[in-house]
């Protein structure tokens, strides 16, 4: 019988869990072993009684040394790195070229890691996605936030003492955050309108009644991934061009735009929040990779030119409950089909194992990242 556990979290202001009850009885019925560590679903507000009910043993901290699996939702510390045992299997999210030191402990000490992050973003493993199911929460608390600072109502109002105007929205970045983001911005019953590099956001930006912002002379800029490619500067100074007008009558501005493994695009630049109205806000989802804003700051609210700028980082770790519960979903689909009779045995050849082992018997086996770290090893 395989052991699981599930600790508690312990990076500031993280509040999710990577298994709720729901998800650890269905570990249960699989005839896997749950530990869960005490309080570890306390901020999400899953009780430890919860757990127990759904078959999970509670248990402290020792835990990290003795399980054969624990699933995470963030980076284990180094600390708790350290408490690891040989062969040991750890899933969690890793950007793994932002936590190199964390890789090489991790290969050091015989672990094999799944990368949440790093898992294929092919059609069989959707329901495997973090990155999805966080984004598309993302998406939605950032029209929520958006619309909780500002000073004014969403939806087209008649009343009586006279007319509200909807709040106009402008979001840059249709992929998942984007999209969630303009469906929520609609249920509210904001006039959206949506720009990305990719045409084949296009389609899906209208059929959630928004308008696409069409840049003139638009190359496609999708790669074979469903990723965007960096685009020209020629390219983005068009596109703020067209998106100016829109941005400097927005109430509301909406940033989701990445590109993976690079810094993000600038796309609102200091010029273009002097630009909008006082009393407007900016989401910048992309702070933590730079910023599609040049003015927001990491885990800040700051106003500029009259114009607040919301700059928090996890989100997700905003709406715990169901971002657990997302979250949970995932992991599990991930395992589920490599436990038989309560013994988990991972297939290496598997398509989506293969995708996002990061190490494995002493080896880092993400091959980029088994190249950066050698580069880094040649010029030290
Ligand atoms: P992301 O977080 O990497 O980027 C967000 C959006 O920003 C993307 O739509 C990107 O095109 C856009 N962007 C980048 N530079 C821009 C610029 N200069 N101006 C405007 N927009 C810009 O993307 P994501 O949300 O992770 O999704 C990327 C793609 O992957 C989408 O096509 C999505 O449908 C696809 N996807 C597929 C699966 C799957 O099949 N399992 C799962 C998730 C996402």
């Amino acid at each position: 019988m395989t052991s699981l556990f599930i600790p508690t979290e312990t990076s500031p202001s993280e509040t999710r869990v990577a298994a709720t009850p729901e998800t650890v009885s269905r570990f249960v019925r699989q005839g896997v072993q749950v530990l869960v560590e005490r309080g570890a679903g306390a901020a999400a507000s899953y009780t430890d009684a919860a757990y127990e009910e759904a078959g999970a043993t509670l248990c402290g901290p020792e835990a990290w040394e003795s399980a054969e699996v624990v699933a995470k939702v963030q980076p284990p510390s180094m600390e708790e790195a350290a408490w690891l045992s040989k062969g040991c299997l750890l899933v969690c999210m890793v950007i793994p070229s932002a936590q190199q030191e964390l890789v090489k402990a991790l290969q050091a000490g015989g672990v094999t890691c799944l990368a949440l992050d790093l898992v294929p973003r092919i059609t069989r493993a959707q329901s495997m996605d973090v990155l999805s199911s966080q984004a598309t929460i993302s998406g939605y608390k950032a029209v929520l936030l958006a619309a909780t600072h500002l000073g004014k109502l969403c939806p087209l109002l008649m009343t009586a003492a006279g007319t509200v105007k909807p709040a106009k929205v402008v979001i840059f970045g249709a992929g998942v955050a984007g999209l969630q983001a303009i469906a929520t911005a609609r249920r509210l019953g904001c006039v959206v309108e949506a720009t990305d590099v990719r045409l084949a956001a296009k389609e899906q930006v209208e059929s959630l009644g928004a308008t696409f912002i069409e840049v003139e002379g638009a190359e496609d800029l999708e790669d074979e991934g469903g990723y965007a490619k960096e685009a020209s500067e020629e390219f983005l100074q068009r596109q703020r061009e067209e998106v100016a007008r829109r941005v400097a009558e927005a109430h509301i501005v909406i940033t989701t735009a990445q590109i993976p493994g690079r810094a993000a695009p600038v796309l609102v630049p200091e010029e273009m929040v002097r630009s909008m109205q006082d009393g407007s806000v900016i989401v910048d989802l992309a702070v933590e990779s730079g910023g599609n804003c040049t003015l927001s700051k990491p885990d800040e609210v700051v106003t500029e030119h009259g114009v607040t700028i919301v700059g928090t980082k996890n989100l997700p770790a905003t709406v715990p409950a169901d971002a657990s519960n997302l979250f949970s979903k995932n992991v599990l689909a991930l395992l589920k089909p490599f436990i038989a009779e309560g013994a988990l045995t991972l297939d290496f050849e598997d398509e989506v194992i293969a995708g996002c082992v990061l190490t494995h018997e002493g080896a880092v086996t993400h091959a980029p990242t088994a190249e950066l770290l050698s580069n880094d090893e040649v010029e030290a």
